[in-house]
């Protein structure tokens, strides 16, 4: 009789505690027979080191034994400790395509960025806080040079290490894969899912510069989870989450009810991002800009996308309307 060995990896989860709304960093170590792989790489801080060594040194082993590193997406709470590691122990990374440049920090790249961002808040309206976040934009450029990943990365696609297979979930970053093991259940998706709080499709270009759609490409992603079989989700903060269907729709009716409210304001005169912004989040504007408006047009894309609102360039400035009321006019 054949024996069916199931169990053939093991998964040590690293958890480091975070003072911020995240509530914790969480990367994973995969141990097989042949192969241990790191799953993210934390923020590049003692703490977090600390918490990888002490992981491994449980187990009896140490960063040399680690054989490749997976990135769930660029975002520097999930690449912190990948130069560190990789001058211990020279091994490969692994990275979505559209990572590279990202990682590389590739001049040219983040320069179309800062392009793309002058222009973006131009189109919605922002005015002067567009301008002020354009400027620490381009110093944060200056300031975080030194992350920028050394070795060479190595693009990752279709089955990984037998077990797994690399999924695209972009939306939170346009560079997000989760890596699903269809036997056990398990789903290592970075933040596609957070348990405690929904996560944030943040605007970015493509390589060209083209603004991308980073909500709906998110509620896409949301839906691809929701329809494969998963019975755990190990997620890049907080809690592990078990049958996340329930969590997942929750994330999208969240979405249509923001999107509803938009659409009620922009019904009552309210009509460019930045004013539509400036009433829906308050505070939230100045302390949050970024994020604020990464949510706004995200939520203006969809009601886009669904045929609710048409936009139209008035002076440089992108104007909404719903149908309903531009059938009125014309
Ligand atoms: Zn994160």
């Amino acid at each position: 009789m054949i024996e069916l060995k199931k169990m053939n990896y093991e998964v040590y989860p690293i958890i480091v505690p975070d003072q911020s709304s995240l509530k914790s960093i969480n990367f994973y170590l995969i141990r097989t027979n042949q192969s241990l792989t790191l799953i993210d790489a934390g923020w590049n801080t003692d703490e977090c080191f600390q918490a990888l060594v002490d992981t491994l040194n449980l187990k009896g082993l140490t960063i040399k034994d680690i054989t490749e590193i997976v990135i769930t997406h660029h975002h520097i709470d999930h690449i912190g400790l990948v130069n560190r590691i990789v001058s211990i122990q020279p091994i490969p990374i692994y990275v979505h395509p559209l990572s590279i440049q990202r990682l590389k920090r590739d001049k040219d790249f983040l320069e179309m960025r800062i392009d793309f961002f002058t222009h973006l808040y131009e189109n919605l309206g922002c005015g002067e806080a567009g301008r002020r976040q354009v400027d620490f934009l381009k110093a944060s450029v200056e300031k975080n040079k030194h992350n920028a990943i050394q070795s060479s990365l190595t693009p990752i696609r279709g089955p990984f290490l037998k077990e797994f297979e690399v999924i695209d979930i972009p939306g939170h970053a346009p560079d997000q894969i989760a890596l699903f093991d269809q036997t056990r259940k398990w789903f290592f998706s970075g933040d596609l899912l957070i348990n405690h709080i929904s996560s944030n499709a943040l605007v970015e270009p493509d390589q060209n510069g083209k603004r991308m759609y980073t909500l709906v490409d998110h509620m896409n992603s949301l839906r691809k989870c929701q329809a494969l079989p998963i019975d755990i989700v190990f997620s890049g903060h907080g809690v592990m989450i078990e049958n996340p269907n329930e969590l997942i729709q929750k994330r999208l009716d969240s979405v249509e009810e923001k999107a509803r409210k938009l659409k009620t304001l922009i019904e009552q005169g309210i009509r460019t991002a930045n004013d539509l912004a400036q009433t829906f989040y308050e505070k939230s504007y100045n302390n949050q800009f970024s994020l604020v408006m990464s949510e706004i047009i995200g939520h203006l894309d969809y009601l886009e996308v669904e045929g609710v609102v048409e936009k139209q360039l008035i002076k440089g400035v992108w104007h909404y309307s719903t149908k309903e009321t531009e059938d009125l006019i014309t």
